[in-house]
């Protein structure tokens, strides 16, 4: 059987209030502020998460992941984000690529990218020179350019896997 390379996208957001943890990429940051959420509130796993669950075709991060359930509460995410890989590796793929953005007013990203990279790369068994990201602020507009929220694109591509 023929398996052709599959894309995906993976989007999430959550607000931003003050004496939260800010947890980006399984990283945290010094922040006066944190995502609230179920879970850590880590958008960048989250919209990796379901990047990956979206080219495959399977069931989505909230679907498999409620939030209603208390398992998940508190959550690191990387328990989603390996959970996403295991059904990559069953459907016979790997990481060909995969492209981060990261949108949010404060604090500066650019010392932590090389730590997101590295968190992201060992969790997707994948090598760094396969994972980009990238930070975007939102030029002072609306929720997001105001540090009341914090928001994530990712886009995956998926290859056969040759060891599969
Ligand atoms: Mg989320």
């Amino acid at each position: 059987m023929t398996i052709h390379p599959r894309i995906g996208h993976g989007f999430d957001l959550h607000r931003l209030e003050p004496g939260l943890p800010l947890i980006l990429a399984g990283a945290a940051l010094d922040h006066d502020r944190g995502c609230v959420a179920h879970s850590d509130g880590d958008v960048v796993y989250h919209a990796v998460t379901d990047a990956i669950l979206g080219a495959l075709g399977e069931d989505d991060i909230g679907q498999l992941f409620p939030d209603d359930d208390d398992a998940n509460r508190n959550a690191d995410s990387s328990r989603f984000v390996a959970e996403a890989v295991l059904k990559m590796r069953g459907h016979g793929y790997e990481i060909g690529n995969l492209d981060v953005t990261i949108i949010l007013e404060r604090p500066k990203l650019s010392p932590h990218k090389a730590d997101f990279r590295q968190n992201l790369s060992v969790l997707l068994g994948c090598g760094a020179e396969r994972v980009s990201v990238k930070g975007k602020t939102h030029e002072a507009v609306d929720a997001l350019g105001e540090n009341r929220a914090i928001a994530c694109h990712v886009v995956v591509m998926l290859v056969p896997d040759p060891q599969a």
